[in-house]
Formats: structure tokens, C-alpha cells, sequence
């Protein structure tokens, strides 16, 4: 049985003050469950502190982007053991983001997937096609594409520790989300491509839905059989908004 993963994503948001109430609210109003886990990933000067306010409470830690590189000279980047000495449980990987304005192909995904799980984080590995994409028909060719060259370099075997998220680009910060039935079968096109090589995997990897989620839509999409949480963006940045997702996710 999966259980629900419903990570926020602050990208490059806040400050030590903001992330503090964020971190706040967030703890104050969750209520513990068996079947939702909750995961906070903060910009990278924060890791530290936030994981100490997180002290005592079951939300997890993670990271939002490391380097593909276990250690060594650089510059300004991040080993995933080091991700792991402040105290994450989980790094993204391969978000949107970093792929078009930081011009992370895939084969880069895929070294960082590897790096991470070696240091033994949990990678969340973005997929997800552009609108142009989507209107030529081309979906499941790109999202299987961004899996396959996971899967190459690092084997299936890995993918049973490891969270998938998919995310549209076009529903990414947009408030144009997928719609359930978009979604479901885009997650169920992804856990056959697992289950292609490794059936027992495809059956427990979270797979996660992205692309502007907010209280209102959650129920409908985490409702869905092949979606398993939520990678929230700008819902994640007020407690109110992000509390609004994990009930969804717990009444489900
Ligand atoms: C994201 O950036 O991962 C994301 C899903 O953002 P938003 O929820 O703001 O669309």
C-alpha cells in the first residue's frame, strides 16, 4: 500500500523570519498520519535551520537540487552527502527549472539521480513535457524519454527508493492545472513503463502529480488511483495553503 507524499517545493523563496512562521504553521497545524507523509524543501542556506525547527516532528527534509559530483573542486556546488549530514531525507532532481534555465539534460538528471541515491537520499525525479510538446501529441515520448535515461544509468533497482513527480510544464506556476483524468493517465503511463522492467516496483514507487495544486484541486487529483501526493510550488509557501493539501490527502 503507498502512502501520500505531499512535498513543497520554496524554491528560491523566503528568508530566515518567513521560513521560521512558514515552518511554524506548518507544524502546528498538521495532524499526524499513518498515510500522508509531508516533506519541506527549502532553498539551500536554510536546510540547517529548518531541519532543527523540524526537530521532534515527523516532516521530512529535502533538498532542491546537488551535484552530480561526490566532492572535490565545484565551485558553489552541493554534494548529496552533504545534503545528508544537515539532515535530508530527499532531493529533487531534474525539475523543470533546472533543465531549462540551467540546461540540465538528462544524462545530468540521471548522474544526479545517481549521486543522491549512492549517498542514500531519496531522489524525487521531475518528467513532464512542454505545452508544445503535449499539443503535438508528444506526452508520453518525452516523459518516457526523461524516465528512460534514469533508468540506463541507474538501473530499476533504484527506483525502489526513490519518488517520481510529474509535472507539466505548462501547469508549473500557471494556475492552469492537469486535469484528474490528464494526470492519471500520464501517472499510469510512467508506473507501466516501470512495471515493464520490474513489476513489484511500478506497484510501490510514489508518483507524484505537480503543476499549480492548491487546496481546491487536490481532492481530484490525489482521488486518482496512480497519483500519490502532490510536488507543490507556490500552494507550499503559505501554511494555510499547504495544510490545505495534506488534509485532502488524509481524507482520501
Ligand atoms: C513546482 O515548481 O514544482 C510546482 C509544482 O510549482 P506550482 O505548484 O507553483 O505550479
Amino acid at each position: 500500500m503507498r502512502r501520500f507524499l505531499v512535498a513543497g517545493n520554496w524554491k528560491m523563496n523566503g528568508d530566515s523570519r518567513r521560513n521560521r512562521e512558514l515552518v511554524a504553521g506548518i507544524v502546528a497545524g498538521l495532524q499526524d498520519s499513518a498515510t500522508v507523509e509531508v516533506l519541506v524543501c527549502p532553498p539551500l542556506p536554510y536546510l540547517a535551520a529548518v531541519k532543527s525547527q523540524l526537530s521532534g516532528h515527523s516532516v521530512l527534509l529535502g533538498a532542491q537540487n546537488v551535484s552530480e559530483h561526490a566532492q572535490g573542486a565545484y565551485t558553489g556546488e552541493t554534494a548529496a552527502g552533504m545534503l545528508v549530514d544537515v539532515g535530508c531525507s530527499h532531493v529533487i532532481v531534474g525539475h523543470s527549472e533546472r533543465r531549462a534555465l540551467y540546461g540540465e539534460s538528462s544524462n545530468v538528471v540521471a548522474s544526479k539521480f545517481r549521486a543522491a541515491a549512492d549517498a542514500g537520499l531519496i531522489p524525487v525525479l521531475c518528467v513532464g513535457e512542454t505545452l508544445a510538446e503535449r499539443e503535438a501529441g508528444q506526452t508520453e515520448v518525452v516523459v518516457g524519454q526523461q524516465l528512460a535515461a534514469v533508468v540506463e544509468t541507474c538501473g530499476i533497482a533504484v527506483f525502489g527508493r526513490a519518488v517520481i513527480a510529474y509535472e507539466p510544464v505548462w501547469a508549473i506556476g500557471t494556475g492552469k492545472v492537469a486535469s484528474p483524468d490528464e494526470a492519471q493517465a500520464v501517472h499510469r503511463f510512467i508506473r507501466d513503463e516501470i512495471a515493464a522492467r520490474d513489476e513489484t516496483i511500478a506497484a510501490g514507487v510514489q508518483i507524484l502529480y505537480g503543476g499549480s495544486m492548491k487546496g481546491e484541486n487536490a481532492d481530484g487529483l490525489l482521488s486518482m488511483p496512480d497519483i500519490d501526493g502532490g510536488l507543490i510550488g507556490g500552494a507550499s509557501l503559505k501554511a494555510a495553503d499547504f495544510l490545505a493539501i495534506t488534509k485532502a490527502a488524509q481524507g482520501i
